[in-house]
């Protein structure tokens, strides 16, 4: 009898193993499709706040289906679009992949430099000024040109996105990339990647999607006094478009056009997105991404709301609508993909470029602390002790990105060491209201730090590029405008942003520990099980990679 259950107990065992085996088939060995999405400008935050009126199938769906790291962060100052985008997909710093900003000062040239310019290429599709963008500047590779490189480049990589740079970093030095064209209105490239328009790009302009979105008002998605997540409408914190005197719904965008950027005007309100993905489609039709046996990548960058987080600020109307909106075309995406390749068989990757500070009048409005840190006042006042300590000269020949660059020449000609200028005024600009730090070109050579804005700063510091002083603000105090608000600090609010996967081998689930978006590249690489991009810092999250 005892034999008999023993043996009963064991083909039941056996019987349950392989149910389970049955009920969920493993998934393919490699997934058709990986989709990368950086929300230009999101905080992890906006994935709670709106969930009351998200869809089921949009952000919702990424928090119940895949696995988020709620506590992702930045690892490094500034925190900008340039670095943001090189960032996640090189699994790096600024330190190493060399994106040290948008645009910073180069001693060499005299001149300001953009992070994806580059003199060598023109435009193809579009007009001339937009044209002369390539990754060239990036230094080390990305996990999409791992992926063309893993398979002999029969992988394909397509960048896509508003913003040239949210285009040009993700698809790396082997991908193709396209942008908006604010002056046609088109998706253009440049003679980095294609010497013309492939057929289906020019295919895709031809339907003139931008002036079809351009040509109704801005309306909100719900009726506008249901926007309880946000301040008023009109209020005195954000920043009017060009010929509006206030800050309110309806946006009349046909009108607006004119003395807004033209087609460009676009980019500021949530048809930017929808715009974005009408090309992500297109893009996956025309080169068939994911059904060619082979793994292929669309990085997507949603670069709209960052413009209108700029002008408008995270607790505005508009930032509320734009995600509701977002949310939508997200669900429309995600079951397109569900349709295209079935669930699971594709990998969606979500997370941000960096996150926002509040408008600094809405702070002071509510009795916190903020403050303006005046650029122009300060310079005044470094070359004014500079000239009193060391003799007349324009001694500072660049402040940008809260970094200071001295003028090394004439540092030279008055025999007065550059070491002993930078600690000078390092001491001298901490009397100043809303600096709270300044640290040294040479203690960031000198020293590794651990903790901290030191360690921030440190990872996005070029010991070949950066400036001679770096300075800390206070929390809550920008550079810039009055109106409006901005980012690039290394504190929370510009750091926290969503980290989630989902789909291909992701279990479902989330964790609060601390990880870092350079992270997300080493993740893919060990998924995919092909190399670690070239100059990775990041660790695998092996919360998602089951170990
Ligand atoms: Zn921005």
């Amino acid at each position: 009898m005892k034999k008999i259950s023993a043996l009963l107990l064991l083909l039941i065992l056996f019987q349950v193993s392989f149910a389970q085996q049955r009920k969920s088939p493993a998934p393919s060995t490699k997934p058709k499709l990986v989709v990368g999405i950086v929300v230009d400008q999101m905080r992890q935050e906006y994935f709670y706040k709106f969930q009351e009126r998200y869809t089921e199938g949009g952000f919702k769906r990424l928090m119940r289906e895949g696995f988020m790291m709620t506590n992702g962060h930045y690892n490094y100052i500034p925190t900008y679009t340039g670095p943001g985008h090189a960032s996640v997909y090189t699994g790096t710093t600024p330190a190493t992949h060399g994106i040290i900003a948008n645009d910073w000062y180069v001693r060499k040239l005299g001149r300001t430099i953009y992070c994806a310019e580059d003199s060598t290429v023109a435009a193809v599709g579009g007009s001339a000024e937009s044209g002369k963008i390539s990754p060239r500047n990036m230094l080390s590779t990305t996990i999409s040109d791992e992926l063309r490189l893993a398979t002999n480049k029969q992988s394909k990589v397509v960048g896509i996105a508003i913003k040239d740079r949210g285009a040009s970093l993700p698809a790396g030095h082997t991908g193709d990339a396209y942008w908006f064209d604010n002056q046609t209105g088109n998706f253009m490239t440049s003679t980095y990647y294609y010497s013309e328009l492939p057929d289906w790009v020019q295919k895709f302009n031809d339907r003139k999607l931008a002036a079809q979105y351009l040509s109704k008002p801005w309306t909100t998605l719900f009726p506008i006094e249901t926007y309880t997540k946000s301040i008023a409408d009109d209020n005195a914190f954000e920043g009017p478009f060009i010929g509006m005197e206030k800050t309110v719904f309806p946006y009349d965008l046909p009108k607006l056009m004119e003395n807004n950027g033209g087609f460009g005007l676009i980019g500021t309100t949530p048809f930017g997105n929808t715009l974005t993905l009408d090309m992500a489609y297109a893009a996956i039709k025309g080169e068939k991404l994911g059904q060619r046996g082979v793994t292929d990548l669309l990085a997507i960058s949603f670069s709209s709301p960052d413009y209108i987080g700029h002008r408008f600020g995270p607790t505005s109307v508009e930032l509320e609508d734009n995600y509701l909106r977002l949310d939508r075309d997200l669900e429309q995406f995600f079951n397109y993909l569900d349709k295209e390749y079935g669930k699971g068989e594709y990998l969606v990757f979500l997370t941000a470029d960096h996150a926002v500070a509040d408008i600094v009048e809405f702070m002071r409005s509510e009795n916190i602390p903020a403050g303006i840190f005046n650029t122009r006042f300060i310079l005044t006042q470094m070359n004014g002790y500079c000239s009193m300590q060391y003799g007349e000269g324009n001694w500072i020949l660049n402040f940008s990105n809260e970094q200071v660059f001295i003028n090394h020449k004439l540092a030279e000609e008055r025999k007065v060491p550059v070491e002993t200028i930078q600690r000078d005024l390092a001491d001298f600009l901490l009397r100043f209201d809303g600096i709270k730090e300044v640290y040294t070109a040479t203690d960031m050579k000198r020293q590794e730090y651990s903790r901290g804005k030191a360690e921030l700063l440190q990872m996005g510091f070029s010991h070949k590029a950066s400036g001679d002083l770096l300075l800390i603000l206070e929390p809550a105090w920008l550079t810039g405008f009055p109106r409006g608000t901005t980012h690039g600090t290394g504190y929370s609010y510009d750091t926290h942003v969503p980290i989630v996967l989902m789909g291909w081998k992701i279990p479902t689930g989330q964790s609060s520990r601390y990880a870092t978006i350079t992270d997300i590249a080493p993740t893919l690489s060990m998924l995919l099980q092909i190399r670690l991009p070239n100059g990775a810092t990041g660790q695998p999250i092996g919360e998602i990679l089951g170990h």
